[in-house]
């Protein structure tokens, strides 16, 4: 709702989600009243319009998933009131469950295979093929837990949606295009074993 009245930068909320940036309302551009009061204004607006309230969980781009924070005092009242969207009663129950549901899912982890292995990770020093950019730099797979996920190469779309399911845990592997300008996804990093099994399951139904 920041977003859309033009206090928060898209670039902000982008940086928060990635767990780099403390709590949103630090990024806001007005001050904390005047915050309060555009949310009291909305809110009330809302429940004219007869919306429901439909409360959203914001999890962290970071392999530790912590809950991000949206206030500077943390105070469990004001976190519950930015977490909340107004989703319209038009919407039947079941399509409001699954805006509820996209709207909480955590985000993709994101891993870089960086175009120079020129460089450290910023906790240990070591290097690698991939790493994962923290606030303080880039950081080793080893050092954010990731190390022990098997790469998973794009362009089977059945295979990753099969692989994807089986795996507890995947992050996204992407690689900067220069001539295209912008991070292009290579795969997916997925638990061990779990190409495997999903290999041998299709294998089967092909069978059948
Ligand atoms: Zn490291």
């Amino acid at each position: 709702m920041l977003l859309g009245i033009g206090w928060l930068d898209p670039g902000a909320v982008q940086r928060w989600r990635q767990g780099q940036i403390d709590c949103l309302e630090g990024a806001v551009q007005a001050n904390l009243s005047r915050i309060s009061e555009g949310m009291k204004l909305f809110r009330s607006w809302a429940s004219a319009k007869g919306l429901f309230a439909s409360e959203t969980h914001y999890v962290a781009r970071t392999p530790q998933r912590q809950t991000l924070r949206f206030s500077r005092s943390g105070n469990p009242k004001i976190e519950k009131l930015y977490r909340t969207h107004w989703v319209s009663r038009e919407l039947s129950e079941r399509k409001r469950e699954r805006l509820a549901d996209k709207a909480s899912r955590a985000p993709d982890l994101v891993v870089i295979q960086p175009l120079n292995d020129a460089w450290t990770c910023h906790r240990c020093g070591g290097t690698g093929d991939l790493l994962m950019m923290e606030n303080p730099g880039p950081a080793c797979l080893r050092c954010v837990g990731l190390d022990h996920l098997e790469f998973l190469p794009g362009g089977n779309a059945l295979l990753t949606r099969r692989v994807r399911a089986k795996s507890a845990r995947h992050a996204v592997v992407v690689r900067f295009s220069r001539s295209r300008r912008r991070y292009e996804r290579q795969g997916l990093l997925v638990a061990p074993g779990a190409v495997m099994e999903a290999q041998r399951e299709l294998e089967e139904e092909k069978r059948e």
